[in-house]
């Protein structure tokens, strides 16, 4: 019999509840004893530790956020911080550890693994930059809820004909914005892993005004190419300043919307859900193998695991196909 601990870090996703039920289960039905820890690194390091049963994890499959709740940890990131959670590991006899999170919750797993824990690590996290995963539980969810407000905007987009920006997060990654451009026929997609030309976003806004289509949207992710952070900073982001810049150069008003930290939230599709489910019991798997400091990936539709260390060293790259189409659909 295995004593298995799991925690969710960093960044919350929808989906992660899915995922701590199936690692729950999973873990019950192959004869584990399972321990939720609360808060991330930081639970381990102050012991809020609870075991965790099958009713435990009842009816949560289809909320959003994390009954584990999540918070980010900076003491774990010293040797003194994990000798305290490492001292906790043992009092609780814990012999594996499940991380739900992004690639600081992975380098934590890492860490913590070479005090002779077994670790595995599953990526959630709605900005899908994790470079050993083409899906992270969250994303799914966060494209769609772009959409659903795409979609309302559009309306009244077209009745006002109005050119709108709407910010979607992503902190320096694109994903977010690509995906839900692409599958709602923005405009322009500006995000920060390709250089943008905002003189060519105004022509984007002439060229739609002429042809008289009812609306113009772009989507501009969070944190291109250095601005600061709307949510984070408090300050004026990057759809401030590309509407700035249309309204100098093409006396076009714009209407901005920065969709923020609902697209934290929410029910989990039915691909996180489904995703965050295989991750789950594939971790769980992975412990009883006696395998330790992995992560959990699925590439080209296959379940994959890869060492920690691999994953993190992998580079993720935009598909630029899937940017190419958007432009060409949108303006021909
Ligand atoms: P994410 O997991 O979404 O990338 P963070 O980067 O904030 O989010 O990392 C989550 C937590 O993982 C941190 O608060 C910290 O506790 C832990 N962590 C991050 N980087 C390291 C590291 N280099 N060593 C140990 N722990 C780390």
């Amino acid at each position: 019999m295995m004593r298995i601990a799991i925690l969710t870090s960093g960044g919350d996703a929808p989906g992660m509840n899915a995922c701590i039920r199936a690692v729950v289960r999973t873990a019950l039905h192959r004869g584990c004893e399972v321990y939720g820890v609360h808060k991330g690194y930081q639970g381990l390091i102050n012991g809020d530790i609870e075991e965790l049963t099958s009713k435990s994890v009842g009816d949560i499959m289809q909320r959003g956020g994390t009954i584990l709740h999540s918070a980010r940890c900076e003491n774990f990131k010293t040797e003194e911080g994990r000798q305290l959670a490492y001292a906790n590991i043992k009092k609780f006899k814990i012999e594996g550890l499940i991380a739900i999170g992004g690639d600081g919750t992975f380098r934590g797993a890492k860490h913590i693994a070479k005090y002779g824990l077994k670790t595995v690590g599953i990526p959630a996290t709605i900005d899908n930059d994790i470079a050993c995963t083409d899906y992270a539980i969250g994303f799914d969810t966060a494209v769609n809820t772009v959409l659903d407000a795409v979609n309302k905007i559009r309306d009244t987009a077209s009745s006002h004909e109005r050119t709108y920006i709407v910010e979607v997060m992503g902190r320096n990654a694109g994903y977010i914005a690509l995906t839900a451009g692409l599958a709602g026929g923005a405009e322009a997609i500006l995000i920060p892993e390709l250089e943008y030309d905002l003189d060519q976003v105004c022509d984007t806004v002439r060229d739609a005004h002429e042809k008289g289509k009812s609306h113009c949207i772009i989507l501009v992710a969070e944190g291109l190419l250095g601005d600061p952070i709307v949510g984070a900073a408090g300050s004026d982001g990057s759809a401030f300043r590309v509407g700035r810049h249309i309204l100098e150069n093409t006396g076009f008003e714009t209407r901005i919307t920065i969709l923020g930290h609902i697209q934290r939230g929410g029910n989990p599709s039915a691909q996180d859900r489904i995703l965050a489910t295989l991750f789950g019991a594939k971790a769980v798997e992975v412990l009883l193998s006696g395998e330790s400091s992995k992560v959990i990936g699925i590439k080209d539709n296959r379940i994959k695991v890869f060492d920690i260390g691999e994953g993190l060293a992998m580079k993720k790259t935009i598909d630029m196909t899937q940017y190419e189409l958007a432009k060409i659909l949108s303006s021909t």
